[in-house]
């Protein structure tokens, strides 16, 4: 059985075929999805997939690239819902600043104050973060050690490999491994990737992006996180089912799910 930690099934690449795309994962083994909160303007579209069906949860966010929607936004009625199992997509992502040195850095204060703020959430409700990182390991790490993330822990979803942020795992923190992996050029991962506590190991899509190895140019779907879960294997000289299984366990404890 494997769990997909990261599925935008409230994407509109997803709005015509959904329930096939969960059939097929499903027929797959793939047993759990969680929808990571990324755009107030589709959380609605994510709690009814998770109404509708029992084994997707939701979490609810504000990506670095939607901070503007933060002030008017109220998480409290959505962090209530029982099936809400995590905050975010949120943290830094420095890749698309724009303008001078002085509009970037505005830019990366707001980012900042954004990611504060729902770690405080996350701590307030006791939810764990989904945290997503681009070109700011620095400045993402000190934050979550400033804000004590620990009491709560967290993802680092679509973990970009940097060696200085593995020592989050001991701050509570399981890394995220999506096709990047299975990529020609993922030397930096592959090359981390047995650095990382077992214990800490998680598998996600991050559908419809970041399509794995053969299916590139597709748009990815949560069966796909077999794929990933075969090159973990290979990688770590294990069992895909021991790989699946290993994951799968690290998930259930990371979303406080069964
Ligand atoms: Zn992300
Ligand atoms: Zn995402």
């Amino acid at each position: 059985m494997i769990i997909d930690t990261h599925i935008h099934l409230d994407h509109d690449k997803y709005e015509e075929d959904l329930q096939e795309v969960l059939q097929r994962a499903r027929q797959g083994d793939v047993k759990r999805f969680v929808i990571p909160g990324a755009d107030p303007k589709t959380l609605q579209r994510a709690i009814e997939v998770c109404e509708a069906n029992d084994d997707v949860f939701f979490a609810v966010g504000i990506h670095p690239y939607d901070i503007e929607s933060f002030a008017d936004f109220d998480f409290t009625p959505f962090i209530l819902h029982p099936k809400c199992v995590a905050i975010g997509e949120c943290g830094l992502d420095y890749f698309r600043l724009e303008g001078d040195e002085e509009a970037k850095q505005r830019e990366k204060d707001l980012q900042q104050e954004v990611f504060r703020a729902q770690i405080r959430l996350a701590k307030k409700y006791k939810k764990p973060l989904i945290v997503h990182i681009r070109d700011a390991s620095r400045d993402s790490k000190a934050i979550l050690l400033e804000e004590s993330a620990a009491e709560v822990g967290g993802v680092l979803h679509c973990f970009n490999a940097d060696e200085e942020l593995l020592s989050l795992a001991n701050e509570g923190f399981y890394f995220g491994i999506g096709g990047v992996l299975t990529f020609k050029n993922a030397k930096k991962l592959v090359n981390v990737l047995p650095k990382i506590p077992q214990d800490k190991l998680v598998i996600e899509t991050d559908g419809p992006y970041l399509t794995p190895t053969p299916h590139r140019g597709e748009r990815n779907e949560p069966l796909y996180t077999k794929l990933i879960a075969a090159k973990m294997a290979e990688l770590l000289e294990k069992d895909q089912e021991q790989i699946e299984e290993l994951t799968t366990k690290n998930a259930l404890q990371l979303f406080d799910i069964s």
